[in-house]
């Protein structure tokens, strides 16, 4: 029987072979009793199939990720709207007869991205059954905690092409499944693409992982050289350490939209403090946040068992470099590291 291109499967007709390389397996978060995978053809198109969970290991002892395969008897079903890895109307079904026969010396892709711009994420926030694949320069790590629920989060952030910062949010396994000290070890760029990313919303937009998200560095497509090189041509001559030092007027001059995850620093003077605004607060001693007043005491809306209130130095003033000026608040640590004096102390004085 001919082979069939993916692009043709259409729900429930009869199974011509396929051609395919398997890409990716995951476990689907919604489907707990199913295991999925993902398959490309010779022309880059992508399929999502899954199979019943507990045949797992017979259809891996059959097939393995990244090797190539004809498939036949298989079912092609409706695409469900919780399974939008990829851009399809249609899914495969592996049954225990499904039959996988090695094929060698086919050109199929070895990966399959499906990448989204920056400008179209806003479109897809919240759109939980949206997945969203993402590409762009491995910036840094900013965190890698637990949660209060014992979850690991790691977060980073990735640059695009036009400056434009995003946090990625992964989660449990799939945090696990990174290699932290190769990514920050790759020589410049790093470009990561991530897959199968649910785009939020909280202080701003973020890309957070589902079960089915993979991470690849510097995964060899032709966007990656492309990224690559325009990245070299941004920051040619630009040391990576200072790239976030800048004029006071540099800084100003930036969309705030653009830069809400990256922290800047500038070489400047305090020139004046504003004597209108308090220089302390009363802030709570675990998260440093202000103190709400409830019923004649001061207490955190978060640590309410928290211990006496501690002062907090909250400086507004002036500070200012050969380009310009601008006001800026300076909080506790920082500016007890200028003068030398906690703010209790001083407080107290
Ligand atoms: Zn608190």
């Amino acid at each position: 029987m001919a082979v069939r291109n993916i692009s043709d499967v259409n729900p429930n007709d009869n199974a011509a072979p396929l051609e395919v390389r398997v890409i990716r397996t995951w476990q689907p978060f919604l489907f707990q009793n199913e295991h999925c995978y993902l398959f490309v053809d010779s022309r880059g198109d992508a399929i999502e199939a899954y199979g019943n969970r507990r045949d797992k290991a017979l259809f891996e002892s059959k097939f393995s990720v990244g090797l190539c395969y004809r498939i036949s008897k298989y079912l092609s079903k409706k695409a469900r709207n919780s399974h939008n890895v990829v851009p399809s109307n249609a899914t495969i079904h592996l049954g225990r007869s499904t039959i996988f026969e090695p094929i060698v010396g086919v050109d199929i892709p070895h990966q399959y991205f499906n990448f989204m711009p920056y400008e179209s994420l806003r479109a897809r926030e919240n759109m939980h059954f949206l997945l969203t694949d993402y590409i762009g320069r491995f910036d840094r790590f900013t965190s890698d905690t637990r949660t209060t629920s014992g979850k690991r989060l790691m977060k980073f952030l990735l640059e695009d092409a036009n400056e434009r910062f995003i946090e990625v949010a992964l989660w449990e396994e799939i945090a696990d499944a990174v290699d932290k000290e190769a990514l920050v070890n790759t020589p410049f760029p790093c470009i990561v693409a991530v897959t199968s990313m649910k785009v939020l919303r909280f202080k701003n937009l973020q890309l957070a992982s589902t079960a089915a998200t993979h991470l690849y560095g510097n995964p060899t497509i032709q966007d990656v050289s492309d990224l690559a090189n325009r990245f070299r041509e941004r920051y040619a001559g630009i040391n990576m350490d200072d790239r976030y030092t800048l004029p006071i007027a540099n800084i100003l001059a930036k969309n705030p939209v653009d830069y809400m995850e990256v922290k800047f620093s500038c070489i400047a003077s305090i020139v004046s403090y504003n004597p209108r605004r308090s220089w302390f607060y009363k802030g709570c001693t675990v998260c440093k946040k202000k103190l709400g007043s409830r019923e004649d005491a001061l207490i955190c809306d978060d640590h309410h068992d928290a211990p006496q209130p501690k002062y907090l130095y909250c400086i507004n003033c002036t500070i200012a470099d050969s380009t310009g000026n601008a006001t800026v608040t300076i909080f506790d640590i920082p500016f007890q590291s200028v003068i030398k004096i906690p703010c209790n102390e001083l407080v107290i004085q």
